[in-house]
């Protein structure tokens, strides 16, 4: 069973997550399903499968009406990321979905009318939330050759998508990292094969090393806050990416 947690809060801005959830049988990846509230607006970052809508929806209805859902982020167009689209669409056909412009072509094979999309251009964009400025940061080829994250300056909370993911087993299951040496370690086969450009790397470690960040929130996995953050950017830029392990 899938579960809704507050992260951050500051009146009425809050961001929630609906964590992974250990129980699933190992054959479908588990995620991390992240919602930003500000007053009655909500947009949700990466809603997931079609597999785990049920899931998802009754994990965020026990915390909030989720006809407050009017805006989708993803940061990419694989399954796990954006197949429930239809199903979220069938909640609010007003929904309207941010995602690379690359995309825009291939994800309505999901679902959604024309315009229901709202490209992302390369080098990204701000996305308001009832006045509340978010920005889809770039971070192309990691992995997806079109492929942002979400970065709410207000609250310090970076989306990374699949940046950060670890694929931690079942009995690991603690909201945020705690020991970053044992967690990293969950990590780095998943990076190395899934992570396909050092340059793109070079170029994303050196933009959010300059940005404000107090969490660093991946689909996959523990989320990382306070000095697992820099940790984390530092251990992603010694790693050796694209690569066949044997
Ligand atoms: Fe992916």
């Amino acid at each position: 069973m899938k579960t809704c947690h507050v992260i951050h809060q500051d009146g009425k801005h809050r961001w929630l997550v609906v964590a992974r959830d250990p129980s699933r049988p190992d054959y479908v990846i588990d995620t991390n399903e992240y919602l930003v509230l500000n007053g009655d607006a909500g947009l949700l970052c990466d809603p997931g499968g079609s597999e785990i809508f049920p899931e998802v929806f009754s994990a965020i209805s026990a915390q909030v009406d989720p006809t407050c859902i009017r805006e989708i982020f993803a940061s990419h167009q694989d399954p796990d990321i954006i197949s429930s689209l239809a199903l979220w669409l069938q909640c609010n056909p007003a929904l309207r979905c941010h995602v690379s412009w690359l995309w825009c072509g291939f994800i309505p094979h999901f679902g959604g009318a024309a315009d229901t999309f709202l490209p992302i251009p390369d080098a990204g964009k701000q996305i308001s939330l009832e006045g509340l400025t978010l920005e889809a940061i770039p971070a192309h080829y990691l992995h997806s050759s079109g492929n942002h994250h979400l970065y709410d300056p207000k609250a310090r909370i970076l989306f990374s998508g699949d940046v950060g993911a670890a694929l931690l087993p079942p009995d690991e299951t603690g909201l945020y990292v705690e020991d970053f040496d044992s967690h990293i370690r969950h990590a780095e086969k998943f990076h190395r094969r899934w992570m396909g450009s050092a340059r793109a790397r070079d170029q994303w470690c050196e933009r959010v090393s300059s940005m404000e960040i107090d969490m660093l929130c991946p689909q996959h996995g523990a989320i990382y806050r306070g000095r697992n953050v820099a940790r984390f950017i530092d251990w992603f830029a010694a790693l050796d990416v694209g690569v066949l392990d044997d």
